[in-house]
């Protein structure tokens, strides 16, 4: 059986780390398999080396910083090499350059193009553990460059893809994907399966397990995950294309996103094309907008909100303000102490009166709800930032603890 590993910057933060790691790769490969191991850099050392570059130069060239930041993974899997050639086991450790992961050119978030498997093999049919250098690929400049922050799971998932493995681990120091996050809601649960969609929509949505695009490169390419902790030995959450829950849980996980700020465009004139003016004007300034809502008005206005991430807000007023004639409105109001609480599941598709579920639990706390969105799969609410918590333990109760 062939395995791709991919262990996080947890998991091999120290010596200690690093050779607790060697045993589980050591016992899959001496089981049998061939093991193709992908690590990120020790720790914190990836922040570490942007506060470095920001000593020197406040806007580095994206290309120099990503040269910087290839290094960080390199010392992991040099290291990951030399411990487990201290236990006698032959091992290769190869960049991305090494490799031939291909990628297009923007540094810093680059997107693998295709993944070279020739030397991969090579080295495998000589019995050898390989270790990959996450988070990074070569661009058609022959330069370095970077997948973006996570990238070390999105590369695990381009090489299971590439060697069509038989098994695509990802090890991180929490258990799996819970219902909630176990920190904050007690009563949270270990999910044995997830389906991809629901992991990109929780994903999205801060339950930070899995980088997103690895998750959209897993269900296009099928391959199928298993998110598990490197330190305690215990089966994890699968990520595939449909999941047997056994309790038929009609919703899957609670997430919270209490980084959103809400934007009202106050009296947006009533005629066509106001919706496509004000959201063209967000978009062109490369702002993301998510739950939009309009209200109408008594007059011939309408308010229009939607929601976008804290760190935009002002970039999506200026460019409203900037258009404010040509578009047709009064005013515009924020509100950043909001959270958005995502209640996620498939089997919404098929059982009525979750939604009503999700808003009784709300009730039942005297939780306003300013904004509701939904899809097939996803009921999401915006209310005040300071009832987030109790939010989502109160919908956890509801679905989870009865
Ligand atoms: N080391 C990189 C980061 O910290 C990539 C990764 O860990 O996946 O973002
Ligand atoms: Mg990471």
């Amino acid at each position: 059986m062939l395995i791709v590993q991919k262990f996080g910057g947890s998991s091999v933060a120290n010596a200690d780390r690093i050779r607790n790691v060697a045993g589980i790769i050591a016992e899959n490969y001496l089981y049998g398999h061939e093991v193709v191991v992908v690590l990120s850099a020790q720790g914190d050392t990836t922040d570490e080396l942007l506060e470095k570059a920001a000593e020197l130069n406040p806007s580095p060239s994206k290309r120099e910083l990503d040269m910087l930041l290839t290094t960080g993974e390199q010392q992991s899997i040099a290291l990951m090499a030399m411990c487990l050639e201290a236990m006698g086991l032959p091992v290769v450790s190869l960049t991305g350059w090494q490799v031939g992961i291909r990628t297009n050119s923007e540094y810093n978030s680059a997107r693998i193009r295709r993944v070279n498997t020739e030397r991969l093999r090579r080295e495998l049919d000589k019995k050898r553990i390989v270790l990959v250098a996450g988070f990074q690929g070569v661009n058609n400049f022959e330069d370095y460059t970077t997948l973006g922050r996570g990238g070390s799971d999105t590369t695990a998932v381009a090489l299971a893809a590439a060697l069509h493995a038989d098994r695509c681990q990802i090890y991180t120091d929490v258990e799996g994907v819970y219902t909630a996050d176990p920190r904050k809601v007690p009563g949270a649960r270990k999910l044995d399966e997830i389906t991809y969609d629901e992991m990109l929509e929780l994903a999205s949505m801060g339950a930070q397990v899995l980088m997103n695009r690895s998750v959209q490169l897993a269900k296009r390419y099928g391959v199928e995950l298993e998110v598990l902790s490197s330190l305690v030995r215990a089966p994890g959450t699968k990520v595939k294309e449909v999941s047997h829950n056994m309790e038929e849980m009609k919703i899957t996980g609670i997430a919270k996103d209490t980084s959103a700020a809400r934007v009202t465009v106050m009296q947006v004139a009533d005629r066509p094309g106001s919706a496509f003016r004000v959201l063209n004007a967000v978009a062109r300034a490369g702002i993301n907008v998510d739950m939009i809502i309009q209200a109408n008005g008594r007059d011939e206005t309408n308010d229009m909100s939607f929601v976008v991430a804290e760190q935009d807000v002002e970039a999506a007023c200026a460019a409203l303000k900037q258009r404010q004639a040509a578009i047709g409105f009064q005013d515009i109001s924020v509100d950043k102490d909001i959270a958005k609480i995502s209640v996620v599941g498939a089997g919404m598709m098929s059982s009525v009166g979750i939604a009503s579920l999700v808003f009784e639990a709300l009730n039942d706390e005297h939780i306003n709800i300013q904004m509701i969105n939904t899809s097939e799969i996803k009921i999401s609410c915006v209310i005040d930032a300071a009832s987030a918590d109790r939010a989502v333990a109160a919908i956890h109760r509801k679905f989870f603890e009865n």
